[in-house]
């Protein structure tokens, strides 16, 4: 174990641990697994990540558990969803079993930046990949590197589960109707960074984007999937730019074996009238419960948390899905791979 550390103060931030891995396409085909401690990489200044924005990544999870097992939650659902973003973007996509493989590896390597049970950190990774042909031409590389980096991240909530407030802003768009929006993109984040500083800036923690063709239905929430409660059913936006969500999937879940009723549909601005509940869900957080949401055009105002705390239905799938992950309880889907 680590003794330096504070874990319960620790940011979403990077902090340098013992190794990375990585392992290149070349010639046709991956190479060796490497095991680095360099920071950094060497790559060529006409690679097609730097001009052509050719770079996909991912980001998991793993988690010291009650019985001081660690575990990575859902590994081949990011190893899939990465496969699929290498294809969208005219990448080599990474085998599903390197990618785990590769993963499982470097947290091992990296046992003691593992946060112990209890102080609620958990030990971030992040695969990504990215083309590493000299090109001047728009055209896809042909050799790419494929590299994991881990970091102890702290608890997301640092004053406890609480709502925050969102906006609707219709100036701004994410991504295109038939674009990168389903895939894991870097640039598609370069592309929301001016809407989430503006949000931040009226002091609303993300922008609930509308669909990019005809802003009429939910889309996003900043760089995390939206759900809401209505009528006692957990309502999802269903649209090809959005990302789909491993911690949404796993929350249908979780919501279908509570007795609640999923829909993943087109959702209206004015359904959200007579949604009881909210949040954004991810990787970071699982579930942001959000207290209000103001649309910035029309000046209307949608209170989601009358009382301004988390909904029922939030909370208890909040923790469902936290108690899986720390192995507090029955894995009864296979969502958790142990690193022995
Ligand atoms: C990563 C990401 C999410 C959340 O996905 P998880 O698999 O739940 O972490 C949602 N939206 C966007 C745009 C993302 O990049």
């Amino acid at each position: 174990m680590n003794n330096e550390i504070d874990w319960s103060k620790l940011p979403f931030g990077y902090l340098r641990t013992d190794y990375n891995v990585r392992c290149e396409y070349r010639d046709g085909k991956w190479g060796e697994i490497q095991v680095s401690s360099d920071e950094n990489i060497n790559l060529h200044m006409a690679a097609t990540a730097l001009h052509y924005g050719q770079e996909i990544f991912e980001g998991l999870k793993a988690f010291r558990g009650k019985d001081n097992k660690i575990r990575i939650f859902r590994l081949k659902d990011n190893a899939r969803r990465m496969r699929e973003s290498a294809e969208g973007l005219l990448m080599e996509p990474v085998p599903e079993d390197l990618f785990c493989e590769m993963c499982k590896k470097v947290v091992k390597l990296n046992e003691r930046f593992v946060p112990p049970y209890g102080s609620g950190a958990s030990l971030y990774i992040r695969p990504l990949e990215i083309g590493l042909t000299a090109r001047v031409g728009v055209k896809p590389a042909e050799e790419f590197l494929f590299l994991i980096l881990v970091t102890p991240v702290g608890p997301y909530f640092k004053t406890g589960f609480g709502c925050t407030n969102i906006c609707i802003m219709r100036d701004y768009d994410r991504v295109a109707p038939k674009g990168t929006g389903r895939w894991k993109v870097g640039g598609n984040y370069a592309a929301s960074l001016q809407a989430g500083e503006h949000a931040h800036e009226l002091g609303y923690s993300a922008v609930l984007y509308l669909d990019p063709k005809e802003k009429k239905y939910l889309d996003e929430c900043g760089p995390a999937n939206f759900f809401a409660i209505k009528n006692g059913k957990y309502i999802t936006p269903a649209s090809d730019s959005i990302l789909p969500s491993v911690t949404n999937k796993s929350l249908m879940q979780l919501a279908r074996d509570m007795g609640i009723e999923v829909e993943q549909r087109h959702i209206t601005v004015d359904e959200l009238d007579d949604c009881t509940e909210a949040a954004a869900c991810g990787t970071a957080a699982v579930a942001s419960p959000v207290g209000e949401i103001h649309d910035l055009d029309t000046g209307k105002k949608y209170i989601l948390a009358p009382d301004g705390k988390p909904g029922p239905v939030t909370t208890a799938l909040y923790n469902r899905l936290n108690a899986i992950r720390l192995g507090e309880e029955e894995d009864i889907h296979g969502w958790n791979t142990i690193v022995e």
